[in-house]
């Protein structure tokens, strides 16, 4: 991948020279700074701007349309989560789909799961996936592994394609809904991920923070509840360098056998995880608690 180092792009704060300051119109009025050490790669990809900084306090950052994507100290928390709250809470998932997830990590993740048989990608930006090999290995890891087959291509297009009721699992790991993201987190894709999924399926999608977006939220738990006739859940954890420090997911599983998301009945074979070195983050503990909601956001998901 080839990146322009010549000039400095807006994100990079002039106000503190040497400081990342993630400033958005989704999180107007605040932003998370980081010390930069040295910009390391940027480019412009047919989707969006990709950065890649070394940071003082949190290793290596990956940045995308100038919101952080995941920094080497923190992504544990978010692939792990993502990855096992979905897949721990059905017995032996085969087939799993990964929407987005350029990194690589969720994939690292899901390779943890001995009973996974097939994993399927659809990854919009190849250059996501290029930088995240070139500066993040123990990150894009999860490529390696012989059960992956990677598309590049928008994830939208591909769930349409998607035979119907032919995954266990479907994972959407997307950016945010502004860019190449948006439709991710539209009623037409949720329809076409509860199509793809077997009865008694389970999908997984990146679901904002409850401290900034609950309007987004709101709508996301409302269509979740016209499309998935199973159970809906809203769950969530810390990463530090998430705007608020937090992010939350949409647990949904399609009409047919019961998933009790809130009780994992399938745990990690630790044995299947040698690879890629042991979990930092997710345990079956952590697993429930991520269910246990403040009261402000509780009662606007338990209404809907
Ligand atoms: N896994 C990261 C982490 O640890 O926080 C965060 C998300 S990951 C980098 C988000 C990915 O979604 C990006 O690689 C982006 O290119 C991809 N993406 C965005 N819109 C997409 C779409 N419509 N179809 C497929 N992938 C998409």
């Amino acid at each position: 991948a080839n990146g322009d180092q010549t000039k400095e792009p807006a994100c990079f704060s002039s106000v503190i020279p040497g400081w990342f300051s993630e400033m958005s119109p989704m999180w107007p009025g605040e932003a998370h700074s980081l010390k930069v050490e040295k910009i390391l790669f940027q480019g412009k990809s047919d989707y969006q701007d990709v950065i890649v900084f070394q940071s003082a306090s949190y290793g290596k950052v990956l940045v995308l349309d100038g919101v952080i994507q995941l920094t080497e100290r923190d992504e544990c928390a978010y692939q792990e989560m993502i990855t096992h709250l979905p897949l721990c809470s059905i017995p032996n998932p085969k087939k799993v789909l990964v929407i987005g997830g350029g990194d690589g990590g969720v994939l690292r993740e899901v390779a943890r799961h001995a009973s996974v048989e097939h994993i399927d990608m659809c990854e919009i930006d190849k250059m996501v996936v290029d930088v995240s090999k070139q500066f993040f290995p123990n990150v894009a890891i999860g490529y390696e592994d012989p059960r992956v087959n990677l598309v590049i291509g928008d994830g939208v297009a591909f769930l349409k394609n998607a035979a119907e009721g032919s995954y266990d699992a479907v994972i959407v790991d997307s950016s945010d809904p502004i860019g190449p993201a948006k439709e991710l987190f539209e009623k037409p894709f949720f329809q076409s991920v509860a199509r793809a999924l077997r009865p008694g399926g389970v999908v997984c999608t990146q679901a904002e923070s409850l401290w900034l977006h609950m309007d987004i939220i709101e709508d996301i738990v409302s269509n979740c509840r016209e499309i998935f006739k199973g159970s809906v859940n809203y769950a969530w954890t810390s990463v530090p360098t998430y705007p608020s420090g937090v992010i939350g997911f949409m647990l949904c599983s399609t009409e047919g056998p019961d998933v009790d998301f809130k009780h994992p009945v399938n745990p990690i074979d630790e044995s299947s995880s040698k690879s890629n070195g042991p979990l930092k983050f997710y345990n079956a503990e952590i697993h429930s608690a991520a269910f246990c909601l403040p009261s402000f956001a509780k009662k606007v998901i338990e209404s809907k």
